[in-house]
């Protein structure tokens, strides 16, 4: 197994990525691939900016992985 195989299972999605990531990002102590990471920082912008949770249009857009996160950190 090559050393970017076992860095990809630090993020919860990445058993569907292909290729897999070759760079992890953190985001609040949480391992995850850039493509999560910045699904992560737009769907809390876009959060944000309405005030509230998203509705199911937006959020289809999302992985339930990314919306547990958002969710998690606004609950703080
Ligand atoms: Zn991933």
């Amino acid at each position: 197994m090559s050393t970017y195989q076992e860095k990809a299972k630090e993020c919860k999605c990445c058993g569907k990525h292909v290729p897999l990531p070759t760079v992890l990002r953190e985001y609040e102590g949480i391992t995850v691939c850039p493509t999560t990471f910045s699904n992560i920082i737009e769907y809390k912008r876009i959060w944000t900016s309405l005030g509230s949770r998203p509705n199911g249009s937006i959020r289809k857009h999302f992985s339930e992985f990314v919306q547990q996160i958002v969710e998690d950190s606004n609950a703080k």
